[in-house]
């Protein structure tokens, strides 16, 4: 079968995170490690696209065309997942050819790239955007950036389920919300319909307050028929999208050498930061239980020089 990627079912390890500020706070971490669910297939972005993958499948289509920038992770699993299981990919990219790691594992991997240039690639929310690709690539279905949407949504709402089958390991009978990284808000609301309400979501947002994620967010759980509850959104940009400083550069090392968990600096890095700063500022009680999703993203670090060496 052409999309027999839609029966992997990859499992991510969910583990302890051992860390002197959350020791400190009495406050304990499991993280759910994404970034581990295959060598090449990494983090949320999977999630994000089985939905569209099923989607594709039923509309008879032969591949997925999406778009994404020179470091996209998104555009990074969906051409891993199509060498793997064996269908064709096209990405659109934003900008200018570059030749980043990440352009060269696409090309590896056989997706067909098109550069749109920054003016291309601002269009592609306008009316018409898709039809000159549809007819190029009349086999191909048409997949949002990112992943986005209620399909990219619902993907993610397995992520509980994972979690759940495997609280009994660590010895807990049930968590106190689940801590993440926001880029659209996308993985945000699949844990929002899966939670229904039980266990609150709280979202780093990686990017700044007008970037609507927020209102993606609402749309999402709108067209679910879900309430617009059950979630909080914080910033955790500093300031911007891929703004780094070196307290966060150094923050990512020191975790990365005491709990041997790789970050990056645009996402989960940014995102486990916010977490210290808000349980320094007493934003959970002591003895309170979170679940840290670790999005995955590694292979777009690959891109910064982390160590400034
Ligand atoms: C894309 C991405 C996110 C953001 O996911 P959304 O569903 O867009 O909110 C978070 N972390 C990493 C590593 C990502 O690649």
């Amino acid at each position: 079968m052409l999309f027999s990627s839609c029966d992997w079912l990859p499992q991510a390890p969910l583990e302890i995170l051992q860390l002197d500020w959350l020791s400190r706070s009495g406050i304990e971490v499991a993280i759910l490690r994404l970034d581990q669910i295959d060598p090449l297939i990494s983090g949320n972005k999977w999630f994000k696209l089985i939905e569209h993958l099923k989607a594709a499948e039923l509309a008879g289509a032969k591949g997925i065309i999406s778009l994404g920038g020179a470091h996209s992770n998104h555009l990074h699993a969906l051409a891993a997942a199509g060498k793997r299981f064996g269908f064709s990919t096209v990405g659109l990219l934003r900008g200018h050819p570059q030749d980043t790691p990440t352009v060269q594992d696409l090309q590896a991997y056989g997706m067909q790239l098109h550069w749109l240039g920054y003016g291309g690639y601002r269009a592609r929310h306008a009316a018409g955007f898709w039809e000159p690709w549809q007819a190029l690539y009349p086999d191909l279905l048409g997949v949002p950036e990112g992943g986005g949407g209620l399909l990219g949504a619902q993907g993610c709402m397995q992520l509980k389920s994972m979690v759940a089958g495997q609280l009994n390991q660590l010895g807990w009978s049930d968590y106190d919300g689940w801590w993440l990284a926001c880029g659209t808000g996308t993985t945000l609301a699949g844990l929002v319909l899966a939670e229904a309400g039980a266990h609150p979501v709280y979202g780093a947002l990686a990017v700044p307050g007008d970037h609507g994620v927020a209102q993606q967010v609402e749309s999402i759980l709108q067209q679910a028929g879900a309430p617009d509850t059950g979630y909080e959104l914080l910033d955790a940009s500093l300031g911007g999208f891929a703004k780094v400083d070196p307290q966060l550069l150094a923050f990512i090392e020191q975790t990365e050498q005491a709990s041997s968990v790789a970050l990056e600096p645009l996402y989960t890095g940014k995102a486990l930061l916010a977490l210290k700063q808000q349980i320094e500022a007493g934003k959970f009680q002591p003895g309170s239980r979170l679940i840290f999703i670790h999005t995955g993203g590694l292979q777009g670090r690959r891109g910064f020089s982390l160590t400034r060496a």
